[in-house]
């Protein structure tokens, strides 16, 4: 191979990525370091990494405190098969987390990522009811939701054409609507219809902020009336925390704004700050109770060759320890009350038709014609950013801010100043 090929060429000649249309994608951007909120490419330029890279990073990149912790474990034990044996790593965070999750929960099974996460729950819920010999099947789920790219993950997610090559493959839902300001009594009415026909095992549903979906936003109060009908009808409730978890909405969960808590919650992502792939699976003693037998067929039969490693847990504790540090705190405090005074300003410009905001998490909605994933003006934003040393990826004609904790406040004027330049660039007032 020729010393003069850069990486990105390299990467054409072997690599096919995610969610990437390889014949006409772009070169990818080859990353050689990352620091804080900051990346660095191998042409020298930096970036802001304004989505945490995937919504996963919380503390900032290549964090010395979670890479000395995690050099330790490695140094220590690497792996260890998790049927028949444990470890410490594993223990403490399983106890750490218990201890933050919203009551009641009180078991930890862990996986290797969000969709793993969302596989186990549905597979704790669907067999809960086998094991109880009670006949109930159905999982009601939000309609435009993401819950991962694995086959249970999809079926419970919206039928969108991300999925469509798949769609007979997928195992029926129950479909409410998203339950936004407007559309409240609406998805309570479908919620309790399905609720009436009897036999529902859960309810799956992304708490207070559906990401993929757009960054859609809804209410507490309607997602609390919502669990209480399922409480009524003895339906298992999902709180799918993959995102919204560890600080995300300005507090720990986004369960924690409720006065009713799920049976079961899912985990990944800031689980280990964005250093790990670790899933985590929590439910509480009722779910538990219900595969403990002296009949063998009542066992959870499911893992991962990776479930519970030893690395990706102490790399969970060491993010753990960083997230509940009074300085974190103030930096997510801090980034929420600036994503307010710029959502203030920015909502009545031209061409926005809305920007929203819980705590972390900023979404802009800007009009475009056909307001789908494969609009033009995803890419054209996309680009955009680029240029100006931003990473945002627009969903659409929705473009939103994750940032890492850790950002900085010029790096996040950089952010907002992208985001005002791609309403002149949408209003024609640029270039
Ligand atoms: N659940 C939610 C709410 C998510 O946002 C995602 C990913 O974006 C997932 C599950 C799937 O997680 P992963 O990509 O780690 O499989």
């Amino acid at each position: 191979m020729s010393t003069t090929t850069t990486l990105a060429t390299r990467d054409q000649q072997v690599i096919w990525h995610p969610y990437t249309q390889m014949k006409t994608a772009a070169l990818p951007i080859p990353i050689v370091k990352g620091e804080g909120a900051l990346l660095y490419a191998e042409d020298g330029k930096t970036y802001v990494d304004a989505v945490a890279s995937w919504w996963v990073n919380l503390h900032g990149h290549a964090h010395p405190y979670i890479a000395q912790k995690v050099a330790e474990q490695l140094q220590t034990l690497e792996h260890v098969i998790f049927a028949g044996f444990t470890h410490p790593a594993a223990i403490t965070l399983a106890e750490r987390l218990i201890q933050l999750l919203p009551q009641g929960q009180s078991r930890i099974f862990y996986s290797d990522n969000g969709s793993t996460a969302v596989e186990v729950a549905l597979k704790m819920a669907i067999q809960y009811w086998q094991n109880k010999g009670i006949a109930r099947r159905k999982i009601i789920a939000f309609r435009n939701s993401y819950h991962g790219d694995t086959f249970g993950a999809m079926a419970v997610s919206a039928r969108s054409a991300f999925t469509a090559p798949f769609w007979s493959y997928l195992f029926e839902v129950c479909f409410i609507d998203v339950p936004i300001p407007g559309n409240e009594d609406q998805t309570l009415k479908q919620l309790e219809a399905y609720a009436h026909e009897g036999d529902v095992a859960a309810f799956i549903y992304e708490p207070l902020v559906l990401g993929t979906a757009g960054m859609v936003m809804y209410n507490p109060e309607v997602l609390d009336q919502l669990l209480a009908i399922c409480q009524q009808h003895d339906i298992l409730t999902i709180a799918d925390e993959v995102m919204t978890g560890f600080g995300r909405t300005g507090r720990t969960f986004a369960s924690d704004y409720l006065q009713l808590q799920p049976d079961m919650v899912t985990l990944s992502k800031g689980l280990t700050g964005g250093t790990m792939a670790l899933g985590a699976t929590s439910c509480n003693e009722k779910i538990y109770e219900a595969f403990l037998s002296d009949d063998k067929r009542k066992t959870l039969f499911h893992g991962h060759s990776y479930t519970g490693n030893p690395v990706a847990c102490a790399a969970g504790l060491a993010s753990l320890d960083l997230l509940l540090l009074e300085e974190t705190k103030q930096q997510i405090d801090h980034i929420r009350q600036r994503h307010a005074a710029f959502s203030k300003k920015f909502r009545y410009q031209p061409k926005v038709l809305e920007v929203r905001q819980r705590g972390t998490i900023l979404a802009v909605e800007f009009e475009a014609e056909g307001t789908s994933y494969f609009n033009k003006l995803g890419d054209t934003i996309y680009s955009f950013a680029l240029e100006q040393g931003v990473i945002l990826r627009p969903l659409g004609n929705i473009i939103y801010v994750i940032p890492p904790y850790c950002i900085t406040d010029p790096q996040l004027d950089q952010v907002y100043l992208t985001l005002q330049g791609m309403q002149q660039l949408i209003t024609g007032e640029r270039y």
